[in-house]
């Protein structure tokens, strides 16, 4: 039996279905579940002292592409608008190859895990050079955080009026043959599941409407879920009218791109009847806020989604497009989007904590993970605010969207991954200087 007791949280946020915040209360951890919430908790194991602490469920971030990590601060790409910056760093990443994937999947992850995320997504849409989905795979399972990669695709190149270059496309069929080899090699349906494939075209401009299809009825034969990228600018949404013929909300709808096994990745642009059609059919959103700044895409509509009912999650999205992998600073960008446009009660404090782990795990299908009750998956994030910028407070939840940038501790699984600020589960500063090598390589 392996337990840890968080004890004396100052507050501990559940997200449990009463939202309960509770003073001074212990969480007990069994075996990667949670076995206890309450006051005086013992435990024969190890003890984390949690005062001056609040303690959340774990953030999770549901879009990213991790291998960009590589290519942060780019100078071509740094005032680019999406597709101009797409056109920038195609080539460079035309030069990855499995170690490339590998390392820059580690920063990011580990990057993901200081900032107290437990759960990610990935979105890997390139396989240059014998790089493979089984690379990132390789990085989660040695950083510790619970995994849900996707089998991402691009096919219509630059030779067939396409955004990326030839070198960067794959054929459909050896697409579909790899998603069945990942899902079925990699795909974990049980509760409490480490890893969890998905299926992931990487938008309507890379590939055909075939392949969208196709990919629809691989996800729901295998009983898996889809991701791409949606809506995301004016641009895209010009694309979409020129050369698909529609609105992407109807593209979607046309090709089985909507329901509960859906989400979709920035939907700046969805308009009313798009945001109904999502809330009906279950769709999940993938909010990222800093990226949509960065590239000058526009604000997400996301308290008129949240009022329809549609589920919404937080994504840091790739380091080339943010340049960060924040996620706590992501839900503080997402609470001040929404009342830069619609004013200061247009989302809470604890509403876009709510977004950000609730919200998240809700999107990627996890029923089991997102909040501090009993039964549910031991992913624990620890925040400490006794430091200066806390001093005064009044409020330690509304506070922690505005100062820690960084979680204490963080408990995914049952397993400690952070622990006094410091990765536990690999080494930092090794996978640090292996980073920086290959950035070297790829800018001579
Ligand atoms: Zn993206």
């Amino acid at each position: 039996m392996n337990e840890i007791l968080v004890k004396n949280a100052e507050v501990l946020v559940t997200m449990d279905n009463a939202r309960r915040e509770l003073a001074g209360a212990d969480v007990l951890l069994r075996d990667g579940v949670i076995a206890a919430v309450g006051v005086g908790l013992a435990t024969v194991g190890r003890v984390i002292d949690a005062r001056g602490c609040v303690v959340t469920p774990g953030l999770v971030n549901t879009h990213h592409h991790l291998y960009q990590t590589l290519t942060r601060a780019v100078p071509g790409g740094q005032d680019a608008l999406l597709f101009g910056w797409l056109k920038t760093l195609y080539p460079i990443w035309a030069r990855f190859g499995p170690e490339e994937i590998f390392t820059s999947a580690q920063v990011g992850l580990a990057e993901l895990a200081l900032t107290g995320c437990s759960m990610t997504s990935d979105h890997l849409y390139m396989y240059p050079n014998g790089a493979r989905l089984d690379d990132t795979i390789a990085a989660a399972g040695e950083v510790g955080l619970r995994f849900h990669p996707t089998r991402g695709a691009m096919s219509i190149g630059e030779s067939d009026g396409g955004l990326p270059p030839d070198a960067l496309v794959e054929r459909e069929a050896a697409i579909l043959e790899d998603c069945i080899r990942v899902v079925d090699r990699f795909h974990d349906r049980a509760e409490g599941a480490m890893v969890r494939v998905g299926i992931a075209p990487c938008s309507p401009f890379s590939v055909s409407r075939d392949l969208m299809r196709d990919a629809a009825l691989l996800a729901r034969d295998k009983g898996v879920m889809l991701h791409t990228h949606l809506a995301e600018n004016d641009e895209d949404i010009a694309y979409s009218l020129e050369k698909l013929g529609c609105r992407p909300g109807q593209y979607a709808e046309d090709l089985g791109w909507v329901g509960d096994d859906v989400w979709h990745a920035h939907c700046v642009k969805l308009d009313g009847q798009e945001i109904d059609l999502f809330a009906r059919t279950g769709t999940g959103v993938a909010h990222c806020p800093c990226s949509n700044c960065r590239l000058g895409s526009g604000i997400a509509p996301v308290r008129a989604m949240r009022d329809a009912g549609v589920k919404v999650g937080l994504g840091v999205d790739g380091s080339a497009s943010n340049d960060a992998g924040n996620l706590v600073a992501e839900a503080r960008q997402a609470m001040l989007l929404q009342r830069v446009t619609r004013g200061a009660d247009a989302m809470s404090a604890r509403e876009a904590l709510e977004i950000a782990t609730l919200g998240g795990a809700r999107v990627l299908g996890r029923k089991d993970c997102g909040s501090i009750a009993v039964g549910k998956r031991a992913d624990i994030a620890i925040w400490d605010v006794s430091g200066i910028e806390a001093a005064g407070s009044w409020d330690p939840v509304a506070f922690l969207l505005a100062g820690p940038m960084r979680v204490r501790d963080l408990i995914v699984e049952g397993r400690e991954v952070v622990r006094g600020g410091a990765m536990v589960t690999i080494d930092l500063g090794r996978v640090v200087a292996r980073q920086n090598q290959l950035a070297r390589r790829l800018m001579e």
